[in-house]
C-alpha cells in the first residue's frame, strides 16, 4: 500500500469534529467580550453555519454546507481537456485513446464515462478517507462535485445505478461508498437511484490484483435484480474509481444483457496507468 501525501490520524480526526464551534479556543477566543450566555448562543446559531471543509475544517467555499474550502479545491487535480472518453481520464498524447484504453483497443462496454478527479496527490488522500477511514462525511462534497459534472455533459439519464459490495464486505466496511456517492448524485440531480445489481460471489480486492488478474476476478461477478428496471434504460453506473475498468466493464455488461439501452459511467477518480495503486 503506497499512498502519498496521506496525512494520518490527524487529518481524520479533524474530519470527525463535531458540528459545534467549541466553547472556549478557536473561533471564540476572537470575541473575549462575549458572556457565557452569549457564547451558547452563538454555539446554538453556528448550526446555521456552513459546515466545515471536511479535509482542513476551514469555512467552505462558496457558503456551501459540508463543501471542501478554496484552499483544498485547489489542491485537487479535476480532470481537464483533452479528456479520454472512452474512461473519463486525461489524454496526455496526440491520441483521441489514453494509454489505458488503447490496450483494451478502445473496446469499453459502456457508452461514454466520465470522471471527475485524476487519482493523484491530494486526491489520493481524499478517496482513501473515504473507501477506507469511514470518512463516509466527503460523499456529500465529491456527490455535489460528481452532479455538476453530469449536469454540465451530454448524459441524459434515466436511472442511477452503483456497483454493489458482497454483503460481507459490506458489513467489514459498514458501508458501501459507491452507495452513498450515487445517492447523493441521485439527491442533486433528482434521477431517481435503483438498486439494479447484487454480487454473485465474493470477489478478491481488485487493489491487489494485476491488470490480468483483475478481468478474470471480476468476470461474471454481478447478476441483475430486476429486469423489469433495467430494460429500454440509460443506466447512469457510479464508483468511487476507475482504473482498469474490470468492475465496472462486468457490472456494464450484465446491464446490457438484460436489455438496458445504454450505460454511462460516472466515477469520483480515475487512476491512470502510472498512477500508484492501493
Ligand atoms: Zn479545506
Ligand atoms: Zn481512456
Amino acid at each position: 500500500m503506497k499512498i502519498s501525501n496521506l496525512k494520518t490520524e490527524e487529518v481524520v480526526k479533524k474530519s470527525r469534529k463535531s458540528r459545534c464551534l467549541p466553547l472556549s479556543g478557536g473561533l471564540w477566543s476572537d470575541f473575549p467580550f462575549l458572556s457565557s450566555a452569549g457564547k451558547i448562543f452563538l454555539q446554538l446559531f453556528s448550526f446555521f453555519l456552513p459546515r466545515e471543509c471536511p479535509l482542513c475544517g476551514k469555512m467552505p467555499a462558496d457558503g456551501r454546507e459540508n463543501f471542501f474550502c478554496k484552499e483544498c479545491l485547489e489542491e485537487l487535480h479535476f480532470v481537464k481537456q483533452p479528456v479520454c472518453n472512452s474512461c473519463g481520464g486525461e489524454l496526455t498524447g496526440i491520441l483521441e485513446m489514453c494509454p489505458d484504453c488503447l490496450h483494451t483497443k478502445g473496446k469499453r462496454p459502456w457508452k461514454k464515462a466520465l470522471s471527475l478527479f485524476i487519482m493523484e496527490g491530494k486526491v489520493q488522500e481524499v478517496i482513501y478517507r473515504y473507501k477506507y477511514r469511514n470518512d463516509t462525511s466527503l460523499a456529500r462534497p465529491l456527490g455535489m462535485l460528481c452532479a455538476e459534472k453530469l449536469l454540465a455533459s451530454d448524459i441524459h439519464a434515466d436511472v442511477i445505478a452503483y456497483t454493489p459490495l458482497h454483503w460481507a464486505r459490506c458489513l467489514q466496511r459498514g458501508y458501501n461508498q459507491a452507495e452513498l456517492l450515487a445517492k447523493e448524485i441521485s439527491k442533486h440531480t433528482n434521477i431517481p437511484i435503483e438498486k439494479l445489481l447484487k454480487r454473485r460471489r465474493f470477489t478478491r480486492q481488485q487493489a491487489t490484483l494485476g491488470r490480468k488478474e483483475r478481468i478474470k476476478n471480476m468476470q461474471n461477478a454481478f447478476c441483475a435484480l430486476s429486469r423489469e428496471k433495467i430494460r429500454n434504460k440509460k443506466i447512469l453506473l457510479i464508483d468511487d474509481v476507475l482504473t482498469t475498468g474490470a468492475t465496472l466493464s462486468s457490472a456494464t455488461e450484465e446491464l446490457l444483457k438484460k436489455g438496458a439501452l445504454e450505460v454511462y459511467i460516472l466515477v469520483a477518480a480515475r487512476r491512470q496507468s502510472n498512477q500508484n495503486v492501493f
